[in-house]
């Protein structure tokens, strides 16, 4: 972990007073836990045996015919839970009570983390609360009750434009007011350091698992490793298996699209500049003046116009290459891989299959690209049917 929590001049910590001991407490326990074998075996053993590591690495027949290459597939979709988030939330409750805390507090958006975080809790004995937007709540119905039948508390905020950005403002209040029981539960590598290290770290395993499993299957590194990011959290999970293979490419895949509740945040890559958001120095999307920009309020869990600061960094230095796929290209994905593949992806990680299908021809036929598949898309039915019926349903190649 950089100490400092710099990414070149991305990261730190732009907190009040309040949250710094908080903070310092939550890096040193971090520090202590990811070096102390018993911690280390504990966390091994519930991804093991409860969320069910490894997931696997499937070499995907169609779609590595249809990209002219053999695209594997990193099987998040098969994670307990739906997707890689159970990778954080059961690290995070974890440390919380290694850290003798005596409940979670989480933010979320499209309800996704809270559902994680709550699972968690109820797994490991911790009372849960989530903050989630007023307006989240009232359109993310089946999430509000996974949290309350797992036990957890959901708290409706009005403030602001009532959506994820300040769920995540109310979380942090909440956070300062008791810090000295409490244990926040942050859903992505981003907010203040140590989140966006402690995050990756959580989420590393994702990378080390594909890393091992394609060299297993094919003998070779992959030519690139793919993932989409919201505010980036599987993305660098994966990258972080490869960050030192300077011959394998980073492809994170940002929405570019509108009126889709994908999960994802935007083109903050593609588009944004440095700014100030959420106790970290990132990139943002705004204005002239330094406003946020709220293009996607229209959907949950894409109005959150930011992204985890490694992000910036690895776009900065080129290390990692960011693009974009529009609404109409994730779902023509999803159909893809749902009839040709039998598998249904999240709409979050049918933006990273789109990638792949816009990139057809781009590698040879003896090379090999990872694909992460973030979550399972059963949480999207609602959207894609409606999506399907809005637009004439999509040729599938
Ligand atoms: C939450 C979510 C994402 C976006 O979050 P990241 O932190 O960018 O990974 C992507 N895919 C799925 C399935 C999700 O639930």
């Amino acid at each position: 972990m950089n100490l400092d929590g710099r990414f070149g001049r991305y990261g730190g910590r732009f907190v009040s007073e309040l949250l710094v001991g908080a903070l310092h407490e939550l890096e040193e326990a971090w520090l202590a836990a990811r070096q102390d074998p018993a911690f280390r075996a504990e966390l091994a053993l519930l991804l093991k045996d409860y969320a069910g590591r490894p997931t696997p690495l499937y070499r995907a027949p169609a779609l590595s015919a249809a990209a002219g290459c053999q695209v594997f597939l990193k099987r998040e979709d098969l994670l307990h839970g739906g997707a890689h988030k159970t990778n954080n939330t059961l690290g995070q409750a974890l440390l919380a009570k290694r850290m003798g805390k005596k409940r979670l507090i989480a933010e979320t958006g499209a309800g996704q983390h809270g559902v994680a975080t709550a699972m968690a809790g109820a797994l490991l004995g911790l009372p849960v609360t989530v903050y989630m937007g007023a307006k989240d709540v009232a359109r993310q119905h089946p999430n509000v009750l996974r949290m309350e039948l797992f036990g957890a508390e959901v708290v409706a905020v009005s403030a602001g434009s009532a959506s994820l950005k300040d769920a995540i403002n109310e979380a942090l209040r909440q956070w300062t007011e008791r810090v000295a029981d409490t244990f926040y539960v942050f859903g992505t590598a981003a907010g203040p350091h140590p989140y966006p290290s402690l995050v990756r770290d959580f989420q590393e395993v994702i990378g080390l698992e594909a890393r091992e499993q394609i060299l297993a299957q094919t003998g070779q590194l992959p030519a690139a490793a793919v993932a989409c990011v919201g505010g980036g959290s599987n993305a660098i999970g994966l990258f972080a298996g490869f960050l030192n293979d300077p011959e394998v490419a980073l492809i994170g895949v940002e929405a570019g699209g509108h009126g889709l509740d994908t999960g994802l945040h935007g083109a903050t890559l593609t588009l944004g500049s440095p700014g100030v958001i959420h106790g970290m120095r990132t990139l943002l999307l705004q204005d002239d003046d330094g406003q946020l920009l709220e293009a996607h309020s229209i959907s949950a869990g894409l109005d959150y116009p930011s992204v985890g600061p490694q992000h910036a960094h690895l776009r900065d230095t080129g290390r990692a290459h960011y693009a974009t796929a529009t609404d109409a290209e994730a779902l023509a994905a999803l159909q893809f891989l749902a009839r040709k593949e039998g598998i249904l992806p999240a709409l979050e990680s049918s933006h990273a299959v789109a990638w792949m299908l816009a990139n057809a021809g781009r590698f040879s036929p003896d090379q090999s690209v990872i694909v992460n598949l973030s979550g399972r898309g059963d949480k999207d039915l609602a959207h894609v049917g409606e999506a399907l019926r809005r637009n004439q349903p999509l040729e599938v190649a």
